[in-house]
């Protein structure tokens, strides 16, 4: 079968590379070159999105700002998975909200922010602090505003108009003002659904973030309470889209409940441990249910975490030597703060994990990795 994948990134590269043994044959579609090039190699196809439908057996994403024209092209086809109401919600905050209520899913209380009264009218409603979040373009914390007193309020509203007036216009942009949450961690669900609307789920994974980017991912087993309460959230969500594809589902963990976060219909940074730590990994799964195949066990075979490798194009081959610890290069050009990379790192045991860890630690700089000592710590409580 062939499969397009709207964006060229690492996520395709990793689909592609996944999908091989199954002689799937994965394409992608650069948005914003119009070309159609090899995710691997990044070697030019073609041009033009009509040429990119005409060629596919089926259409997926590895990214949810993707021009409507383009969604409403793809979804005409009748090839498109998941469809485009489910990309949508991924890349506009007002739908997002929308859907996780229709679902019945606990999430932060908000408003849609537009006018300047519906600002004031959310503080007064909500209380502070409020986290606001522009509705469209906004992923890695980008377009967030923190509003902790009154006396800043002021400023932060010039701040979002600002950021408002410089926005592509072709979309009416909004803001989600959100109550700020006291979690006491960050969590996520990676799952996957088929057309027939069977439905699997992976182990929740814990998230660290440095600067509102994932860093560290640790997949551990246990939580078994927690595990359902994601998984039923998972369920509702995905029924609710008609959704095929994988899902992932970022949660606040406040005590022993889950609120969503928000949702990103694709493949996820967060279950990219899946590729050594799963019976079958994000990667596949997400292809065998676009394509129609059964889906894969997503069992833990063995505990595991994920370091993101972030603006940086080189990490000592030392690590290689460690025991179940694997590199995942993207090809990507070196730029701040860019996700060039990843490091999975497994262990029979949670304590061997956190051994294995302070020897990994070892081999990345700290100015360049300033969380590890935390996660660590973190290991060193877990196990
Ligand atoms: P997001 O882009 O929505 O994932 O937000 C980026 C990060 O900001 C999250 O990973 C949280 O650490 C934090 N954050 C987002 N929304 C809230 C909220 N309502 N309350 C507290 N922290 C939040």
């Amino acid at each position: 079968m062939k499969v397009l994948v709207l964006g060229a990134g690492q996520l395709a590269r990793m689909m592609s590379l996944a999908g091989t043994p199954l002689n799937l044959k994965v394409s992608a579609y650069d948005v914003n070159s119009d070309t159609i090039v090899d995710p691997v190699t990044q070697q030019k196809l073609g041009t033009g999105l009509a040429q990119a439908i005409a060629h596919a057996d089926v259409i997926t994403s590895e990214f949810e700002h993707i021009p409507y024209p383009v969604q409403e092209l793809c979804q005409q086809s009748g090839k498109f998975l998941p469809n485009s109401t489910a990309i949508k919600a991924g890349g506009d905050r007002r739908q997002e909200k929308q859907l996780l209520d229709k679902a019945g899913v606990t999430n932060a209380a908000y408003k849609i922010v537009v006018t300047e009264q519906d600002f004031y009218q959310a503080i007064e409603q909500l209380g502070l602090p409020l986290v606001l979040k522009s509705a469209l373009a906004g992923y890695d914390g980008k377009g967030q505003w923190r509003l902790k007193t009154q006396a800043d309020a002021q400023a932060v509203w010039a701040d979002i108009q600002q950021f408002m007036a410089g926005a592509d216009h072709t979309l009416p942009q909004a803001i989600v003002a959100e109550q700020f949450v006291r979690f006491d961690r960050e969590v996520s669900l990676v799952g996957a659904r088929n057309q027939a609307g069977d439905m699997v789920v992976y182990p929740l994974t814990e998230n660290h973030h440095v600067a509102g980017v994932l860093a560290v991912s640790l997949a551990l087993p246990g939580q078994q309470e927690l595990q359902q309460q994601a998984k039923q959230m998972f369920e509702a969500v995905a029924t609710a889209l008609d959704y095929v594809g994988v899902l992932a589902l970022e949660f606040f963990q406040v005590g022993d409940k889950l609120l969503v976060n928000e949702i990103a219909p694709r493949v996820h940074n967060s279950g990219h441990w899946t590729q050594q730590g799963a019976d079958t990994c994000q990667f596949e799964n997400h292809l065998r249910a676009v394509c129609g195949l059964p889906l894969g066990s997503t069992a833990l075979v063995r505990p595991t975490l994920m370091v993101n490798i972030l603006g940086e194009d080189h990490v000592s081959p030392a690590v290689l030597s460690l025991p179940s610890c694997h590199l995942h290069w993207y090809g990507k050009g070196k730029r701040p703060g860019r996700k060039m990379g990843h490091i999975n790192l497994s262990a029979t045991s949670t304590s061997e994990l956190a051994q294995r860890f302070d020897l990994l630690r070892q081999h990345l700089p700290e100015d360049e990795f300033p969380e590890l000592d935390l996660v660590a710590a973190r290991l060193k409580q877990l196990q």
